[in-house]
């Protein structure tokens, strides 16, 4: 099993290679040549633990990882750091079945994919006798750069620096990732919004010089966003055990079609149940879900992709995001793995903000059904959720919730819907208890819902600030420089 680049098709690794690299050259993504087939029929299937599945479906797509170096990958990464013996409960309420993915150490679904990279990467070292120290460049709408953090933090011969956008992340994001432990992680708040740290990034790996400059001195960059596939392979693992979940508990028969909600901002949760449907998950359409940020509704229901708009701040911070990286590798499927096709898309997008699909390429987004909602309703949809069934909702998993009903009240079809729940709702208090509550929102929240409050929350008023850097969007390279004393 290789992995091969979408602008490259000479540009062939191994999944270890291509997880110490993050991105390929020339801006590339890489992505799996063929994808393993899954066979849920199997009778181990009902009966294996998160553990033990994420083993079966991760193995064939890290296949140059022994056995026992991922079994220990895996065991490092979801054990009792997770607040919930399964991992990723499902949870049923009224006609929908709520996918929980927040129950690690940072509260939001992130924590998947980013308690076990660290522990994919350092073993992707020593398999590649690499003795550099690796440094990883993330770009953050606020979850990210706190679970990459929390899964870096202290790991020997790495280092981590996170930006953010000053202005465009919780107040819950923001004090998670300042209080963050770990002499090798930094944290450093820009003046743009997420889309401005990510295009940053992106330069950083590509620039030449700086690759040079790094080498000079026993380092490379690495990625822990979800262009790094270390990221993507992981989250293939909770749709299979979602789906487990309902026949086990007869909500289902065992091959049954179900539909998938999943509030989408870089498009790498969505991709990674479009994956499993690819290896055999029978899901029938996936949902994608956005926020006011609507461009990939706009491009799912027209074929073209327009960035250049108005980006709105909204109360799914999570989600505002206008060049959402992943989709990159949903076009390579759809353009029939056409490498000059695709550098003429993404080349049209970085040079005049857009790109349209050919009438025959757009017929190939059937699987998905795109929807958007705006704040109020996000609003709205926690109050009703919580009225009907007492059950609280962060303002990302209300964004799934909305568009799945817009999707039933349309297509009338009798399929079960799992909703991915990416985040806590105590990451996100003021959407459902409103404004002014001056630093009390955690107890507000609290009394009018009973909701346990996580320790992580409890404890963040007494961590002290470790990280206080403010820098304009055009500095960040130089940051970089300086953090590294090069
Ligand atoms: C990152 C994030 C999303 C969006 O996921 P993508 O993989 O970027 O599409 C949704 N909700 C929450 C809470 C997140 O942290």
């Amino acid at each position: 099993m290789m992995y091969q680049s979408t602008r490259d098709k000479n540009e062939r690794v191994t999944a270890s290679k291509a997880i110490l690299n993050g991105l390929a050259s020339k801006g590339g993504l890489y992505i799996p040549e063929k994808f393993p087939t899954i066979l849920i029929t199997e009778e181990t299937f009902l009966q294996q633990t998160y553990q033990e599945l994420a083993y079966k479906i991760m193995q064939p797509l890290l296949a140059d990882f022994s056995e026992e170096e991922l079994k220990k990958c895996i065991s490092e990464a979801y054990n009792d750091k997770f607040t919930d013996k399964k991992i990723a409960p499902l949870n049923k309420q009224g006609a929908d079945y709520y996918l929980e993915l927040f129950h690690g150490p940072t509260l939001a679904f992130k924590d998947m994919a980013l308690s076990i990279l660290p522990y994919l990467m350092t073993t992707a070292l020593k398999k590649q006798e690499v003795d550099q120290e690796i440094v990883i460049l993330t770009a953050t709408s606020g979850d990210t750069g706190k679970a990459a953090m929390e899964g870096f933090s202290n790991v020997k011969g790495t280092k981590i620096i996170v930006f953010y956008p000053k202005d465009g992340v919780s107040d819950i994001q923001e004090k998670q990732m300042l209080t963050q432990r770990g002499d090798n992680t930094f944290v450093v708040g820009i003046d743009g919004n997420f889309d401005d740290a990510q295009t940053s990034v992106k330069q950083m790996f590509e620039d030449q010089e700086l690759e040079e400059l790094l080498n000079q001195h026993h380092m490379q960059f690495s990625s822990a966003n979800s262009i790094n596939i270390g990221r993507l392979v992981p989250q293939i693992v909770y749709y299979f055990y979602g789906y487990q979940q309902l026949v086990k508990r007869g909500e289902i028969e065992l091959g049954e079609k179900i539909n998938v909600s999943v509030p989408t901002g870089n498009f790498g949760n969505i991709l990674a149940s479009y994956y499993a449907k690819k290896m055999g998950l029978p899901i029938n359409r996936l949902i994608c879900a956005s926020n006011r940020n609507k461009v990939l509704t706009d491009f799912f229901n027209t074929g073209s992709y327009l960035k250049n708009r108005d980006f709105f701040v909204t109360n799914s911070p999570s989600m505002d995001i206008l060049v959402s990286s992943n989709l990159e590798r949903l076009l390579f499927e759809v353009v029939d793995k056409d490498n000059s096709r695709l550098n003429n898309l993404m080349y049209d997008l970085k040079q005049q903000g857009n790109y349209h699909l050919l009438e025959i390429e757009k017929n190939k987004l059937e699987d998905f059904y795109a929807g958007f909602a705006e704040e109020e309703e996000i609003e709205e949809v926690i109050q009703q959720v919580f009225m009907e069934s007492s059950y609280v909702i962060d303002p990302h998993t209300a964004v799934a919730k909305k568009v799945a009903d817009d999707y039933r009240k349309m297509e009338k079809e009798p399929l079960k819907m799992m909703i991915v729940s990416t985040a806590s709702p105590y990451k996100f208090p003021a959407c459902f208890i409103g404004p002014n509550h001056e630093g009390k929102e955690v107890a507000v929240l609290h009394e009018k819902t009973q909701l346990p409050i996580p320790k992580v929350i409890e404890e963040l008023d007494k961590l002290p600030i470790r990280h206080e850097t403010n820098i304009k969007t055009r500095d960040m390279k130089q940051t970089v420089l300086s953090l590294l004393n090069l």
